[in-house]
């Protein structure tokens, strides 16, 4: 199968210890109806298993696992991840910011999903001067979710304001969204 933003990240998720279709959505944020068709063509494709259960309330429950198949995917794609970031240092390295901004160009998601397989990390961006890499995707600094131009963005003022724990490494360049907002403890 030809696999998309969305499935490899449905697929890292599962691989990653996500075993219920809500963990699976937390992590991947895609949405219910999505992620339960891709679920089924990974199932047919033998990339996960699934286990029927039953919830607490008694209610049927799927818990699903990654196949030998789907680890291997994910470890592959992760490996290729690896690759290209060591490209990207490369660029760095020799000065060559017309070809990484051409190759950025042409890897499209690329930034996103180094951030969500944890190949990069905001702070060593920072540290690298490569923010300009993810800037204009405005993502969340902790779940890495894209802030679209109309959603709500909280800074570190605004945690301040709300006597709320900064997260660590959260800079006044750096925004949240609600959700990771509203579940920030209280100082
Ligand atoms: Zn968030």
């Amino acid at each position: 199968m030809n696999f998309e933003v969305d499935d490899i990240k449905i697929l890292g998720a599962i691989e990653g210890g996500a075993k219920t279709i809500k963990a699976i959505m937390e992590t991947s944020k895609v949405d219910k109806k999505q992620l339960e068709l891709i679920l089924v063509i990974f199932e047919e494709s033998g990339l996960i298993k699934s286990v029927e259960g039953k919830g607490i309330w008694g209610d049927r429950k799927f818990f699903f696992s990654p196949t030998d198949a789907g680890s291997k995917k994910v470890n592959e794609y992760i490996a290729e991840l690896n690759e290209k970031w060591k490209r990207i240092i490369q660029f760095v390295t020799d000065g060559e910011r017309d070809q990484l901004d051409e190759y950025m160009k042409q890897n499209k998601y690329l930034a996103n999903m180094m951030l969500y397989f944890n190949i990069i990390n905001l702070p060593a961006i920072s540290r690298l001067n490569l923010r300009f890499l993810i800037e204009g995707k405005h993502l969340c600094y902790k779940c890495k979710k894209e802030l679209g131009k109309y959603s709500n963005k909280f800074t570190v003022p605004d945690c301040r304001k709300r006597g709320l724990k900064v997260p660590k490494g959260l800079t006044t360049h750096d925004d949240l969204c609600a959700d990771c907002f509203d579940g920030l403890a209280v100082r």
